[in-house]
């Protein structure tokens, strides 16, 4: 639900006329959208049986402001960082470790160690250069580190180019024919445990079939590596489902995209955890701000001057 609307010509948020919010505090974000964002995800999931056990990781790049990341810890989410700071933030707001996976392709020998100090419930892979250093590092902490590789399944999410990561062309993600070979590796090291799998395709897809297309693609991979002995506990479907910004646009439901998703991985016995990011937050703020001066130059023209 939209919680942003025009009354008596006044913009609200939820039931506040924001030209009192900006009176007293400023910029504001909406509660009530936070939560009925989350919300949407857990009911989805809730109502799955493929769908039970599963977390919800928000990614807190979208918005890594400490009250955001409290009130989604409060609903029990967990988080997806790329940073040992966003590790620090989420740990501020009381958020569990166990909740948590780190993402991100160039994680230093220090962030490595804050998250097996931490005792993060997964690390994200995305380079054998990259496993080869944390098993070197979860050694020297005497520690056996958690992962899940990030699978580049080579599907066009139709989205900016930009924001496209799961095409072969992309530097995210290990490569898919490569996989194999990596989690081979990967079950040989003696501090790496193998946990989970991961993918994340994109960002602001409004059509979810891209999704579909990378979780076959995925499933196939988790077959062959149940063929060759690899366990894998938790499969991590990423983050990517877009929101409106333009009247023309429409915003997929949650529950159209989660569910042929869920359906496919009925009865596998993979805890779901997902990456939202753009989708919690995204329609949730509005930048408030306050015309300060008007200052009126000879060659540029004022927006608000009606003279061209
Ligand atoms: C950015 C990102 C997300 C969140 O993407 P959204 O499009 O904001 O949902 C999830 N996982 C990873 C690895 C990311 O880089």
């Amino acid at each position: 639900m939209n919680q942003f609307a025009v009354r008596n010509g006044v913009l609200h948020a939820e039931s506040v006329a924001l030209p009192e919010v900006a009176a007293r505090f400023g910029t504001p974000a909406s509660r009530a959208s936070l939560e009925s964002a989350l919300q949407e995800f857990l009911d989805v999931l809730n109502g799955h049986p493929a769908g039970q056990g599963a977390l919800v990781c928000y990614a807190a790049k979208a918005n890594s402001n400490l009250a955001i990341l409290n009130l989604f810890a409060r609903m029990g989410a967990g988080f997806d960082i790329v940073s040992g700071g966003e590790l620090q933030r989420v740990l501020a707001t009381g958020a569990d470790p166990r909740k948590v996976v780190f993402s991100g392709v160039g994680k230093t020998v220090a962030e490595m160690k804050q998250g097996l100090d931490a005792g993060i419930l997964c690390f994200n892979i995305e380079s054998p250069a990259e496993l080869e250093r944390l098993n070197e590092v979860a050694g020297q902490c005497g520690k056996r580190a958690p992962v899940s590789l990030r699978v580049n399944p080579d599907v066009d999410p139709k989205t900016h180019p930009y924001i496209s990561t799961g095409l072969k062309e992309a530097k995210f993600g290990v490569a898919y024919d490569d996989a194999l070979a990596l989690y081979r590796r990967a079950a040989a090291l003696p501090h790496i445990e193998v946990a989970g799998i991961d993918c994340h395709i994109g960002s602001q897809l409004l059509d979810p079939s891209p999704f579909v297309e990378a979780l076959d693609r995925i499933l196939a991979l988790v077959d062959q590596l149940t063929a060759a002995g690899i366990r894998i506990h938790h499969i991590d479907l990423g983050g990517g489902l877009g929101i409106k910004y333009q009247d023309d646009q429409v915003q997929p439901t949650v529950a159209s995209y989660l569910n042929p998703l869920l359906d496919k991985l009925a009865g596998r016995g993979l805890k779901v955890v997902l990456e939202p990011g753009r989708r919690l937050v995204g329609n949730a703020g509005l930048l408030l701000t306050r015309v300060e001066f008007l200052k009126p130059g000879r060659a540029k023209i004022s927006p608000l001057s009606t003279r061209r």
